[in-house]
């Protein structure tokens, strides 16, 4: 199963993307994680699209698109994958169809992660993640389960990303708006598009993704 979550920044694509990877084994290919990654390393593509994110523009598509085909070779044989975060405009759509098609793979579904967007702003500045392994929590809504402590991999590294300022989140949005939306009459076009309703608590999407996915609500699946 090889699905894309496409939502606008805060919709909660992370928190969804790795509850499948728990639950389900799919592997989640977050992009912006990866680049942050890259960042914490201090590598040259990490030095390269540093200015660029904290602008909240987008990293580009050659960049981008060369990053995520890397990851989908290294794939274990017959694993699914969730995207969060790629594509981000139409020409990074095509440009996935065309390598899964060398690769003999599919796309199954892509999942609008629809939210209201005044809450957007709201959920973005009280949000904070996990520097080691890129898990998101609220403060309010989704706190680790101790104080200060990420609940996946243990790390005390919870840090507020820098492009979670309002202004930059005002940037993000915009992008989302302009470049990103336009992906989804792409996928509509060919028939997989579905939606879920962001707003509803985070088990709710889950359980709405794992219905339209065929999976038994909770239960471990290929
Ligand atoms: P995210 O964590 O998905 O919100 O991504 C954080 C930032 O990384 C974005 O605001 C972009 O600057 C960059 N980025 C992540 N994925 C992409 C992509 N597919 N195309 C272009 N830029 C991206």
């Amino acid at each position: 199963m090889n699905l894309i979550l496409l939502g606008p920044p805060g919709a909660g694509k992370g928190t969804q993307a790795k509850r499948l990877e728990e639950r389900h084994g799919m592997l989640q290919l977050a992009t912006g994680d990866m680049l942050r990654a890259e960042r914490a390393s201090g590598s040259t593509l990490g030095r390269q699209v540093q200015a660029i994110m904290d602008s909240g523009q987008f990293v580009s598509d050659d960049i981008m698109t060369a990053l995520i085909g890397s990851r989908i070779d290294r794939l274990a044989q017959g694993a699914g994958f969730v995207l969060d975060g790629f594509p981000r405009n139409v020409p990074q759509a095509e440009a996935l169809d065309a390598m899964l098609a060398a690769r003999g793979m599919r796309l199954d579904y892509v999942i609008e992660v629809t939210v209201d967007e005044a809450a957007l702003v709201d959920r973005i500045a009280g949000r904070f993640i996990c520097a080691q392994c890129g898990a998101s929590y609220h403060e309010r809504y989704n706190p680790p389960r101790r104080a200060g402590i990420c609940d996946l991999c243990g790390s005390t590294q919870l840090v507020h990303r820098a492009d979670d300022r309002a202004e930059t989140v005002r940037a993000r949005l915009a992008a989302y708006r302009d470049q990103t939306a336009p992906v989804l009459p792409y996928y509509r076009a060919k028939g997989i598009l579905r939606a879920v309703d962001g707003m509803a608590e985070p088990d709710r999407v889950t359980q709405e993704i794992e219905r339209i996915l065929g999976f038994a609500a909770g239960g471990a699946h290929g």
